[in-house]
């Protein structure tokens, strides 16, 4: 776990725009990205030569969705600690967090296959070794929480884990994966891969100076599962949650629905509701407002802004709002 020097992110992010400019001819000067621009030269020393403003961290409003594989350096998002030893480690779009135990490293959820190298680059620019993480925890099996994780499995010999109830669904391989996302689009192919420790609920994974706790919140599929974690951040503790499934979307698309999804989402919300939990974490960094959060830490907010137990009040509050309109919605146009 040696610390890799600070600019091998300016190299990769300048090495990718280099790459972009190449493949772009002049005339297709309105599809560059100048995100992609400033960070590499805000992260050198022609930032102030050129005094460009500072890079916008949270850039997902920017890129567009056909834009994903196509240029899948535009997802690059910065990696950081949240907590003592809880860390970011995902892209503009899809999360993954790093939990660093004296017993073992353990990664939530991998992003697409095509945005591997952005991962295993966020997690050595923390000064960590991808080859050392033990287990691979998911929050469900959709290909944009599992896409990479046959590879990071290659890379270092990790177990992977997932609730008991989305394993047969993950091995079928179907469009319920995700990989057929929308009308006339395919995603990409999904790498296949063993789990090897699947998950119940109240299941504990030791890491020796910290615990995760395993909790089945089923809804957006059968398996769903969450994660706690105490965590430390200037000495104060906090309990961390990740909500594995806040996506309405299996409501909206057949091919995601499972038959006792709306119950079993009430159920999850009661759940969630009766837990005493003041840092969130998101299964997609805009649940939460990850990047945004930490923008506001680098600008030296304190407390931490990932310490936000009225925003996970609001979070719950909506969801069940925006939820019981969906499930009305969906019972009218069934009595039509
Ligand atoms: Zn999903």
């Amino acid at each position: 776990m040696k610390q890799l020097p600070q600019h091998l992110t300016f190299l990769v992010v300048a090495f990718v725009a280099g790459l972009h400019t190449t493949a772009c001819p002049a005339q297709n000067d309105e599809n560059s990205d100048p995100a992609v621009a400033q960070s590499s030269a805000a992260s050198g020393d022609a930032a102030s030569a050129l005094d460009l403003p500072p890079i916008k961290i949270d850039r997902r409003a920017t890129i567009k969705r056909e834009d994903w594989f196509v240029r899948p350096w535009i997802m690059h998002a910065p990696a950081f600690a949240i907590a003592d030893n809880l860390y970011y480690v995902g892209n503009q779009w899809f999360a993954s967090h790093l939990i660093v135990g004296e017993k073992g490293i353990v990664l939530i959820d991998t992003p697409h296959k095509e945005h591997t190298y952005l991962l295993l680059e966020s997690i050595r620019s923390l000064g960590f070794d991808p080859a050392d993480i033990t287990l691979i925890l998911h929050t469900h099996y959709h290909i944009d929480h599992t896409g990479a994780t046959r590879r990071l499995k290659e890379i270092s010999g990790a177990v992977a884990g997932m609730g008991a109830a989305d394993i047969a669904n993950l091995q079928k391989n179907s469009s319920t994966t995700f990989t057929h996302n929308r009308e006339n689009e395919t995603m990409p192919y999904f790498e296949m891969f063993e789990v090897e420790r699947p998950l119940e609920h109240g299941d504990i994974i030791d890491l020796g100076n910290m615990a995760i706790h395993c909790h089945h919140t089923p809804g957006h599929t059968a398996g769903t599962m969450s994660y706690s974690l105490e965590v430390t951040i200037d000495g104060e503790q906090h309990n961390a949650f990740l909500f594995g499934g806040p996506g309405l979307n299996f409501l909206k698309l057949d091919r995601l629905y499972h038959e006792g999804a709306e119950e079993e989402f009430t159920a999850t919300l009661d759940y969630l509701e009766a837990q005493d939990i003041d840092l969130w974490l998101g299964a997609h960094p805009f649940v939460n407002g990850t990047l945004g959060k930490y923008e506001k830490v680098l600008q030296g907010i304190k407390p931490s802004p990932f310490i936000d137990r009225a925003g996970w009040k609001r979070f719950l509050l909506v969801k069940r709002r925006d939820f019981e309109k969906l499930v009305a919605q969906k019972r009218g146009e069934a009595n039509k």
